[in-house]
């Protein structure tokens, strides 16, 4: 065997299971080769975005107390603003992490009277107490503002009928979410946002649409924004941070939907005037110049685990060919077992806490346990190596992330190896 096998032994990978890799590995040289055209349209996207707000190295610098003139901040805002095609953004510390920011776009942007509605079936789990659905102090429906939802039908489709019969008058928000979050749904492309915004535009022009675009961001080429979002929001602890944003999240949209934000997140009258960056801009800065690259890194572990997985006969969303809109991996394994061993496998796999043994347990925000899998530089981060599974049925793992493609690559070989070694699945 070879001299990097000699690595991966030391590792506790059996040649059987190196060799198994390999095979389907060299099976994805072409699309490979895609996701790197792709990250580096993106890498000359956010490097143009820096170069025309005049990035200087002041920018790097931090303000602290009331954080007035911050001009880092605020050319940071630009630098958003810039990248996802928008009037304006607001990306910071203040916001902790993506429920936060959908539920200060949510909460800034309607009012008492107003419906939500998401036409794209269930939202992620945390978002059904910011909303209501689970009752929840200070939620939207605490404020009277009410919520409608219109599932995608069976195959997976918008169900237009359906979603022109609940577009009604006190409609002001449209939500969709990109990603499939905790579901096996397919995750939506940017085209077929921008098919249903246009549909929802058509009947009720003056309705906001906000995107969910939690681990969505640089995938493609396009972002939400670009095909009729008002608003695009999501968390720096997933791809836009790129590994280095240590917190915070980012709503870039129309000029009025992010002063709203702004003035619910600080206060009517100070919006975007306050609020410190403190000492993390030249992470935010330097983790959204990698983002484009280290989400590429991401993806290819994403394949690489759809790949395997679906030769070993396990049910996998999305399956091994298909195009990809998010980060995310969703394999079935049809037992807590298979769940538990995978994530174990993650774990073992990190530069960080590789030594323990994650467990089942009931997190905030979710409605049973779930296990998760984090050896991350960033508490909690999901754009490093994680994975993620609700102990309840069809025991599905969430896989994604990883900073580098050799990291992801080792994670989902161990996880291989725990899953065969416990006798869940056999090569
Ligand atoms: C992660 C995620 C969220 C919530 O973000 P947190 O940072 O975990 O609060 C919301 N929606 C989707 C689709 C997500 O993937």
């Amino acid at each position: 065997m070879t001299q990097l096998y000699e690595q991966y032994k030391k590792l506790g990978i059996s040649e059987e299971v190196y060799r198994f890799g390999e095979e389907i590995l060299a099976s994805l040289s072409a699309r490979f080769t895609r996701i790197d055209q792709n990250a580096e349209y993106n890498q000359l996207k956010v490097i143009r975005a820096m170069q025309a707000a005049n990035v200087s190295e002041a920018c790097l610098l931090g303000t602290t107390g009331y954080g007035y003139n911050d001009l880092g901040r605020d050319t940071l805002e630009k630098v958003y603003a810039a990248v996802f095609e928008t009037q304006d953004a607001l990306v910071r510390p203040q916001i902790t992490c993506g429920t936060h920011a959908l539920a200060l776009a949510l909460m800034s942007n309607l009012r008492p009277g107003d419906e939500l509605l998401s036409p794209v079936g269930k939202p992620y789990d945390t978002l059904e107490e910011v909303i209501g659905i689970r009752p929840s102090g200070g939620s939207l429906a605490e404020y009277g503002v009410t919520y409608r939802q219109v599932d995608l039908l069976p195959d997976g489709g918008f169900d237009y009928e359906g979603i022109r019969t609940a577009l009604g008058e006190r409609t002001k928000m449209v939500t969709i979410q990109r990603s499939k979050g905790y579901q096996t749904r397919p995750t939506l492309s940017v085209q077929r946002i921008g098919e249903l915004i246009a549909f929802v535009k058509q009947i009720k022009p003056d309705v906001l649409v906000m995107v969910d675009n939690c681990y969505g961001e640089f995938v493609e080429t396009a972002e939400p924004s670009q095909v009729g979002a008002d608003m695009v929001v999501g968390s720096l602890i997933k791809n836009p941070g790129g590994g280095l944003a240590p917190i915070g999240g980012y709503i870039a949209g129309k000029k009025e939907c992010v002063e709203n934000a702004a003035c619910r997140l600080t206060s009517p009258g100070l919006a975007k005037e306050v609020g410190a960056s403190l000492g993390v801009l030249p992470a935010f800065y330097q983790g959204l110049f990698l983002a484009p690259t280290v989400t590429a890194s991401a993806l290819k572990g994403a394949i690489f685990a759809a790949n395997i997985y679906e030769k070993l006969g396990f049910s996998v969303v999305p399956d091994g060919q298909e195009s990809r809109h998010d980060i995310i991996q969703a394999v079935t394994f049809g037992s807590p077992e298979g769940v538990i061993a995978f994530c174990e496998g993650i774990q073992a796999a990190a530069p960080v806490d590789s030594f323990v043994k994650p467990e089942p347990w009931d997190m905030p925000g979710y409605d049973s346990k779930v296990i998760m899998a984090a050896g991350a530089f960033v508490s909690g981060s999901s754009i490093e190596l994680s994975a993620d599974g609700p102990i309840a049925p069809p025991y599905a793992v969430y896989f994604q992330g990883g900073l580098t493609f050799p990291h992801a690559k080792l994670g989902i070989l161990k996880s291989l190896q725990n899953l065969t070694d416990q006798g869940i699945c056999r090569i």
